[in-house]
C-alpha cells in the first residue's frame, strides 16, 4: 500500500535536502523525497578538477537557521575526520567536490529518500498523488517541488552531429572519449561560470585551439563585495517582496552579476594559463571572444560552423570539431497532470503565481500547499536561485506549512536602509 506523508518533496537537491533536514520542527509529521537520479549527487557532470564553490561553507543546509544541527557542514568535517586537513589547506572557497560529498553525507542520514524515482505526474484526488512511470509512489497533504534546473540547448544546435555538440554538464564524461589531439579546434559558448570552467577544463587537457564565445560585452566577474552580499540576506528579501513585479524584474536584471558572474579565481586561472602558454609556445590557446551572439549552426563534414552576430551588427563564422554549450539553464518541467494544472493559477505570462512564502496559488491551497523552490527569482529575488540562505527558505516553508512561526529567522544588524 502506498504511504501517505505529510509532505512529499520532488527532487533531492540542496533545496529539498535542507527542508528535509529541518522538517523535525514539525515532528511527528514526516517528509519523503523522491529523486530521479539513482544515488545522491550534485551537478556530477561539472566536477572538473579545481572547481570551487561560489558560496562560503557556512552557507550549508542548516547552519544559518540552526548551527547546532547535526547536519551542519562543520559537523560533517569533524565527524568524517577531515576538519584539520581542510582548514590547513587554506581554501578561500571549498572545492565543489567537497560540497558534493557533504550533501551525500547529509542525504545518507535523512530518512525517506527514494532514489531512481523520477516523479513524472502529480494529480489530486483529495490528497496530492505523486506518480513515477505510471505507479503511485506516495500520497501527501503537501508537496514541494525542488526539481532545480536543466541545461539550455538552443534549438539550432539540434540539427548537428550529436558527437560534435557537448552540453557543459556532460563535458567531464565526454572528455574521456575525445582523442588526445591538442590542435583539435573547440568552441565554448557562454558567458558565465560554467563556460569558464569548461574553458579551464579544456586547457587542463592540453587543447590549444579554443575559442570562448560569449554574449556579454566582457567575461564579467562575480560581484561579491559586502554591498552585493547585502542582497543575499533575509532582510533584503523581505524588502524585495514588498516591491511591484515590474520593479523586481528591473532590480534582478541589474543585480545579475552578483549571482551569474564568473569567480575571479577561475578567470585569473584561464588568463594566466593562456599567458604562460603564449610564452611557452608562441600562441594563445584560448581566443577570448565576447560581444557575440550565436544565431545559427550547420554541420560541414566533421566540423560545425557557428554563425555569430557581433556587437557591431556584423556577422562572423567560426568552425570547430567540438562545440561546448554552456548557455544557461532553464527550470525543470513541472510534473502536474492536466487536471491539476487546470486548478493552478498562472499569470498573464504563463508563470505560476508564487506567494512570498514559496507556495503557489491553486484551488485547494488552504488545506494542501504546493511549494516551488528555485523558481521565483522575480518574486523572492536572486537569492532563490542559489545556496546563500537555503535554511531561511526552508524556515519560511515550514512556517507556512505549520500556519505559525515555528522557525524564527533573525537578521537584526542592519546598516542598509532599502527603499
Ligand atoms: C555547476 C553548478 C555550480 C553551482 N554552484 C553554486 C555555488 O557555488 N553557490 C550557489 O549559491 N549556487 C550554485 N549553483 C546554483 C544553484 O545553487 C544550484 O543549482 C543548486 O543545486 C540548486 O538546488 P536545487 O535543489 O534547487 O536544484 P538541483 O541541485 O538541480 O536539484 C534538483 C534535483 O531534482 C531532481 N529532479 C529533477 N526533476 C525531478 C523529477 N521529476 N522527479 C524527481 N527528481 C527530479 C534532479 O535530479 C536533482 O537532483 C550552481 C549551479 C551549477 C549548475
Amino acid at each position: 500500500m502506498t504511504t501517505t506523508y505529510h509532505t512529499v518533496g520532488i527532487g533531492a537537491g540542496p533545496a529539498n535536502l535542507s527542508l528535509a533536514a529541518m522538517y523535525d520542527v514539525l515532528a511527528p509529521h514526516e517528509i519523503a523525497l523522491f529523486e530521479a537520479n539513482d544515488r545522491p549527487g550534485w551537478h556530477d557532470g561539472m566536477l572538473h578538477s579545481g572547481v570551487r564553490m561560489q558560496t562560503g561553507w557556512v552557507k550549508d543546509l542548516v547552519s544559518l537557521y540552526d548551527p547546532t544541527h547535526p547536519l551542519s557542514f562543520l559537523n560533517y568535517l569533524v565527524t568524517t575526520g577531515r576538519v584539520y586537513a581542510l582548514l590547513g589547506a587554506g581554501f578561500d572557497t571549498i572545492p565543489r567536490i567537497e560540497y558534493h560529498q557533504y550533501l551525500s553525507w547529509a542525504a545518507g542520514q535523512l530518512p525517506n529518500i527514494t532514489y531512481g524515482t523520477p516523479v513524472d505526474r502529480v494529480d489530486f484526488d483529495g490528497v496530492l498523488v505523486s506518480r513515477s512511470g505510471g505507479e503511485v509512489v506516495a500520497r501527501s497533504q503537501h508537496l514541494v517541488i525542488g526539481t532545480g534546473t536543466v541545461p539550455y540547448r538552443p534549438d539550432f544546435l539540434g540539427a548537428l552531429d550529436p558527437r560534435a555538440v557537448v552540453v557543459a554538464d556532460h563535458l567531464h564524461q565526454r572528455l574521456a572519449a575525445v582523442p588526445d589531439e591538442p590542435d583539435l579546434p573547440w568552441i565554448v559558448i557562454g558567458s558565465g561560470q560554467t563556460s569558464a570552467e569548461c574553458v579551464a577544463a579544456l586547457l587542463g587537457r592540453g587543447f590549444r585551439d579554443i575559442r570562448w564565445i560569449g554574449r556579454r560585452s566582457w567575461f564579467a566577474p562575480l560581484e561579491d563585495s559586502p554591498s552585493a552580499n547585502d542582497l543575499y540576506r533575509p532582510a533584503y528579501q523581505q524588502a524585495f517582496l514588498n516591491l511591484s513585479r515590474e520593479v523586481r524584474e528591473r532590480l534582478v536584471s541589474g543585480q545579475i552579476l552578483t549571482s551569474d558572474g564568473i569567480s575571479p579565481g577561475t578567470l585569473r586561472g584561464v588568463y594566466q594559463h593562456n599567458y604562460e602558454e603564449r610564452l611557452r609556445t608562441g600562441r594563445f590557446p584560448v581566443t577570448i571572444m565576447p560581444s557575440r551572439t550565436v544565431t545559427g549552426a550547420r554541420q560541414l563534414g566533421a566540423e560545425v560552423e557557428l554563425e555569430c552576430l557581433t556587437a557591431g551588427s556584423g556577422t562572423e563564422h567560426h568552425r570547430a570539431a567540438y562545440v561546448v554549450v554552456a548557455a544557461g539553464r532553464r527550470q525543470a518541467p513541472l510534473p502536474f497532470d492536466d487536471e491539476l494544472s487546470a486548478l493552478v493559477d498562472f499569470d498573464e505570462r504563463g508563470d505560476l503565481v508564487i506567494e512570498p512564502d514559496y507556495s503557489i496559488r491553486w484551488k485547494h491551497a488552504d488545506d494542501h500547499k504546493i511549494f516551488v523552490l528555485n523558481r521565483g527569482r522575480y518574486v523572492q529575488g536572486l537569492v532563490d536561485s542559489n545556496l546563500s540562505i537555503l535554511p531561511v527558505r526552508s524556515a519560511m516553508v515550514l512556517n507556512a506549512i505549520a500556519g505559525r512561526a515555528v522557525c524564527a529567522v533573525r537578521d537584526d544588524f542592519l546598516s542598509t536602509q532599502w527603499a
